[in-house]
């Protein structure tokens, strides 16, 4: 049975909001097409082998967790641009999305070093940016709707021009709440501030994912998923999203 290996770094630390059920999400989607998920944690001190990832994923963290694993990260830098480059996916959402630009600095000043992968930077204010979120982008050229959840104080500032962003933001807050910019996507790479977690009521998002890790290896996803209830599910929170001011 062909396999699909995901790296899942610091899966104890950089966690919230549910950014785990995303694991689980792709794990069971994986299974269903027919295909074995292996998801490899990688912690503190161990080693990554990004040459052997299918895709890379981390989840969100606060100052605290930022701080934890930002020195571990640095260290992890090398080959990781390379296999984005190669068109290996990666989902890096809230607090991991930050530390792929220059800096997060939160609001007493204290600033945190990040991959300066990307041409963006963070800075974080004292009144944090809470609440459901809808955004538009766009998968195979066809606008598709995103909704989840986003909680944070950082506003993220993507160079104009440079970076395309995940989405354009119809309800909530986005990069920073005021230039309607929602995270960003490099080849089949995504950051996003958006929890939930994102995959399990964005089934097309998951498939994005999960399209892309079989097409590298030349594999195409034969069936299709009975997604009636996630799609009921991404339906109504749409729906209640939109419904408030
Ligand atoms: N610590 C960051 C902030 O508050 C990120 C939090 C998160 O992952 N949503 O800006």
């Amino acid at each position: 049975m062909e396999k699909l290996i995901i790296a899942h770094m610091y899966p104890d630390l950089m966690d919230l909001y549910g950014d785990r059920g995303n694991m689980i999400c792709l794990e069971k989607r994986i299974r269903d097409y027919g295909y074995k998920c292996i998801i490899i944690p990688v912690r503190l001190n161990e080693d990554i082998h990004y040459q052997e990832m299918d895709m890379i994923y981390m989840g969100g963290g606060s100052l605290r967790e930022q701080k934890l694993v930002s020195d571990d990260l640095l260290q992890k830098a090398e080959g990781f641009k390379e296999v984005i480059e190669d068109g290996v996916p990666a989902l890096l959402v809230g607090g991991a999305y930050q530390l792929l630009g220059s800096y997060y600095r939160d609001d007493s000043g204290n600033t945190i070093k990040g991959w300066g992968l990307f041409d963006f930077y963070t800075e974080a204010q004292n009144e944090r940016l809470i609440g459901n979120i809808l955004i538009e982008t766009e998968i195979e050229g066809e606008k598709r709707s995103v909704v989840g959840f986003e909680n944070h104080g950082g506003r993220t500032w993507l160079k104009t021009g440079s970076l395309q962003p995940f989405g354009t933001v119809i309800k909530g807050f986005g990069n920073n709440g005021q230039d309607g910019s929602e995270g960003i996507k490099y080849k089949n790479l995504i950051g996003t501030y958006i929890h939930g977690p994102l995959l399990p009521s964005n089934p097309h998002i998951a498939d994005y994912f999960i399209t892309a890790m079989a097409a590298r290896k030349g594999l195409r996803l034969l069936e299709h998923l009975d997604d009636e209830l996630e799609w009921l599910a991404h339906e109504q929170s749409k729906m209640k999203i939109l419904s408030q001011r």
